[in-house]
């Protein structure tokens, strides 16, 4: 969708998946649990390309490459070999970087593919050029923002861990899509089990935007789904900016600071030239057989949309609360094993999709790291669905549960409970009327029905949420 002024902006993707799941790096046997390690302490002379050492292919990167290729409907090659990428960075320790390469004769490891996902309301599907197996680099770290750090360090524990590169075509048309399509593309990681994606730098991006007719500029360094809104935000800002004032945009590649929240230009663009891209000599071709593509295809877990599907058919409940569910596998997951043991499908999608997802992102937490468990969950529906407590009273429980509590000890502790002393209401709904004299009039005249649910408001507010709606509404209505 253009925006009012007609400037259409465009967005492709380079989305960086770390094969942190693979119990070693792409060329040697360092583990890839190098999170948290002492900077500098995984690493061997292979991972380093000291002399005289040679890179060995870890297989089941492969294996991993080929599951993302068929999950993104790509077409997985026969063969495909690797390319040699020169340049000089720091993060780079060889001043190579082991990649593929899809011209000049070269072929990664997957062409093609797509990706349909939903942005809002619409139905959207996005294309692959090609999902890649390349090295990921050092990381450099510095004191605060890269711009005005004196210093810059580099730990090269992340040298050498399997990186797939998945190569969007340039059709997402605007930071929400592109939020809403990496939603999608990671809930599909995450079942594929390829990846911990809440691990650092696990998904990073780069991301290619320009405005139709002007130069493309690429932002590197997004080292989150989090950040990849921001920074396309502030770009295309900047870029719009630049136009409207009769300006020319330069072709160039520019970081994303996430301090100062702002992207900053790195270097106008290197040409492919500039790579001296040539095959790499050190590794042999990798021949992909029919054995390996079945195998992979047999060992396929459930998809996110296959899921979406089977939920909606097995508990009974609307295709957009199961999509919403399945964005992410830990609360698809936590779904069905709530649903397990509170027979309530709709009822557990209501709690989850509304009071809990809401509480969630306040805390800026996914529900796999809060100690919230199915048990308690089932446990507070159950409170509800017997009487003990409203629905009011579960929504004050909700952050409680997030940090391991349970809802009936929730109830014990704070003596909350649903009122349900008709004597008490009675009185109380008295003196909400004789408070509220115009509302009152006007709940007579029967023309607004929200009037009458002001004084019910009324009579919640005096018991703190705890009196039963049902209840209280019965009373009024006799009241009036
Ligand atoms: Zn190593």
């Amino acid at each position: 969708m253009a925006a009012d002024d007609g400037m259409q902006v465009i967005i492709g993707l380079e989305v960086h998946i770390q094969l942190n799941k693979l119990r070693t790096k792409l060329w040697c046997s360092c583990t890839s649990a190098y999170h948290g390690k002492e900077p500098n302490t995984v690493l061997c002379p292979v991972c380093l390309a000291l002399p005289g050492t040679l890179p060995v292919l870890n297989k089941r990167a492969v294996e991993f490459a080929i599951l993302l290729g068929l999950a993104l409907k790509g077409d997985v090659q026969k063969e495909t070999f690797f390319y040699r990428k020169n340049y000089y960075y720091p993060d780079m320790c060889k001043n190579f970087q082991i990649s593929q390469y899809d011209k000049a004769g070269g072929v990664p490891i997957c062409v093609g593919g797509e990706l349909a996902f939903r942005a809002g309301k619409e139905a959207r599907t996005v294309h692959f050029m090609r999902v890649h197996m390349e090295e990921d680099p050092g990381r450099l770290a510095y004191d605060g923002s890269i711009t005005t750090s004196p210093v810059a360090y580099v730990d090269y524990n992340r040298h050498g861990m399997a990186l797939l590169e998945a190569v969007t075509e340039p059709e997402l048309r605007s930071p929400e899509e592109a939020r809403a399509f990496l939603k999608k593309l990671r809930a599909i990681v995450e079942h594929l089990g390829i990846a911990d994606l809440g691990l650092e730098g696990s998904m990073r991006c780069d991301a290619n935007i320009s405005y139709k007719g002007h130069a493309r500029v690429e932002v590197k360094n997004i080292s989150s789904m989090k950040e990849v809104e921001k920074a396309l935000m502030f770009e295309m800002m900047r870029q719009k900016q630049k136009i409207k004032g009769g300006g020319e945009i330069v072709q160039e590649t520019r970081h994303w600071d996430e301090v100062r929240r702002v992207t900053v230009s790195l270097r106008t663009k290197e040409t492919e030239k500039d790579y001296r891209y040539f095959p790499e000599p050190d590794l042999v071709p990798v021949a992909i057989d029919k054995k390996m593509l079945d195998a992979a295809r047999k060992a396929m877990p459930e998809l996110p949309d296959a899921r979406i599907q089977r939920i909606v058919k097995q508990y009974q409940i609307p295709e957009y609360d199961a999509s919403v569910l399945c964005d992410s596998k830990a609360m698809a997951d936590f779904y069905e094993a709530t649903v397990k043991i509170f027979d309530d499908p709709k009822d557990v999608s209501n709690w989850l999709m509304g009071d809990v997802s809401r509480r969630l992102n306040e805390d800026l937490v996914e529900i796999e790291e809060t100690k919230l468990t199915p048990k308690a969950l089932a446990q507070m529906l159950r409170l509800i669905k017997d009487g003990t407590i409203t629905g009011k009273i579960a929504k004050g429980l909700v952050k409680g549960m997030l940090s391991g509590a349970m809802p009936a000890d929730l109830v014990k502790e704070h003596a909350v409970k649903r009122i349900d002393d008709a004597a008490l209401l009675g009185n109380l709904a008295r003196e909400v009327i004789v408070e509220n004299p115009k509302v009152v009039a006007e709940v007579k005249e029967g023309k607004n029905p929200r009037t009458f649910e002001f004084l019910v408001g009324q009579v919640m507010k005096k018991t703190k949420g705890q009196a039963d709606p049902e209840l209280t509404r019965e009373i009024l209505k006799e009241l009036l």
